[in-house]
């Protein structure tokens, strides 16, 4: 469900128009739904509601912008980060230091002691190693982290490789079957405090199944940890629940997966934390964008030439991703087409052969389900600017990114005087 409707015969966000954006603010440009964000805010935490005071941290990754972490903080989320930047920004917007769990490989040394100083809530470990190093910190600044071990579970998320996490060949987390062991010798830091695990298989997952199959491998580990005399009081169930990017695609819904966790954790006796991220924002976004011109190609279907591009949304060359695209103001004619951007890579294609709403040169046309991993993830490739993002609530919209103009990055060059 989400606030992207046609309204007699034209697009609307909540109840702006798409023109009068796309008239004021330019394209492309991200459009947020704060109404929808909301909603998916609400239905995630209903879905949880049987267990007790689950904590839920919005993965920031999938959509930094401050306004959209805001919106998210006001309902009670806070924040799953992977670098000292998104630290930074779920700060920024207000979300308590305790509300902030670290994750990701890679923490630095700066970065440890960044999270150090917040007195973020939970370190999610992803090593061995990286135990021993926060525990040696934490100490010289005299401060016990509380830390969580990401185990990896070995468990096939059955979604695409480059978004898998959980099994034994990908970098996260430590082998499951070595967690009891590593858990216990990082239980007798000084500097740490271990405190439960953590895990995440992967994300935009299409079954509840390999969930299922990795938090009950969870709940046997929780019951070895405690044989072994280990305390276990947290447990983050990560995050990876898949959005439709079709509108025929059907996926298992947040009350399914609050049913099924409930069921699989009922005794497990520890408070849960959840890291979801897509599900929250993918649909409360959309990318708007303008034709520049249709070209015929050599077999039947014209390419669309639209001004968005790779480097404003990634996910199709870089997973191959489908997103839907529609007509602004659609005529009620159809059309086969390829979708394609103005950069000089093949790569850069949105749609092939898509069945969809004719657009001729000037028409504008939305990208759905952009809101997560979309302009968080752009680049500035082929000298292009960075894409503004703009929030509607109701009737009224700002802008809650400007648009990083190509000029302005390479105002950040310089020639050094030697050359
Ligand atoms: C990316 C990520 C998430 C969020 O995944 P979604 O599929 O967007 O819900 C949660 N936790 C961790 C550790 C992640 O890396």
């Amino acid at each position: 469900m989400n606030h992207f409707e046609h309204r007699g015969g034209v697009l609307h966000a909540e109840d702006v128009p798409l023109p009068l954006i796309a008239e004021q603010i330019g394209t492309p440009v991200y459009v947020y739904s704060k109404a929808t964000l909301v909603r998916h805010a609400r239905v995630f935490k209903e879905a949880l509601s049987n267990l007790k005071d689950p904590h839920i941290a919005f993965a920031v990754k999938a959509n930094p912008n401050l306004a959209v972490l805001k919106v998210l903080q006001r309902e009670g989320f806070g924040a799953d980060v992977v670098s000292g930047g998104e630290m930074d920004r779920a700060l920024a917007a207000d979300i308590a230091p305790h509300h902030i769990v670290f994750s990701g490989v890679g923490k630095t040394h700066s970065e440890l002691v960044q999270g150090l100083a917040a007195d973020i809530g939970q370190f999610n470990l992803e090593s061995e190693e990286e135990g021993y190093e926060l525990s040696v910190i934490a100490a010289q600044l005299g401060q016990r982290a509380r830390c969580a071990l990401r185990v990896n579970p070995d468990v096939d998320a059955r979604t695409h490789a480059k978004i898998s996490t959980g099994k034994a060949e990908n970098k996260f987390g430590v082998p499951i079957d070595r967690a009891g062991e590593i858990y216990a010798a990082l239980a007798g830091l000084p500097g740490i405090e271990m405190r439960g695990i953590a895990v995440h298989i992967g994300s935009q997952l299409s079954s509840l199944e390999p969930l299922e199959t990795a938090f009950s491998k969870v709940g046997s580990l929780i019951a070895e940890l405690r044989a072994q005399g280990q305390s276990v009081t947290h447990v983050d169930l990560g995050g990876g629940l898949g959005v439709p990017y079709r509108t025929d695609e059907i996926l298992p819904s947040p009350a399914e997966y609050g049913a099924m966790v409930t069921r699989v954790t009922r005794d497990w006796d520890v408070s849960l934390s959840f890291e979801p991220g897509r599900v929250i924002a993918g649909n409360a976004g959309i990318l708007l964008t303008r034709v520049i011109r249709l070209k015929r190609s050599s077999n039947a279907s014209p390419f669309v030439v639209v001004d968005a591009a790779m480097n404003d949304l990634a996910r199709p060359a870089m997973y191959g991703a489908w997103h839907d695209i529609d007509a602004v103001e659609p005529s009620g004619m159809r059309q086969c087409a390829h979708v394609v951007g103005p950069i000089c890579e093949t790569g850069d294609t949105f749609a092939m052969n898509r069945e969809m709403d004719a657009l001729k040169a000037g028409d504008l046309a939305i990208f759905r389900t952009a809101g997560a991993y979309g302009a968080t993830m752009a680049s500035s490739y082929n000298s292009r600017g960075f894409v503004p993002e703009v929030l509607v609530d109701g009737d009224r919209f700002a802008v809650v990114a400007d648009r990083l103009p190509a000029a302005d990055i390479m105002a950040a060059e310089r020639v050094p005087d030697w050359l």
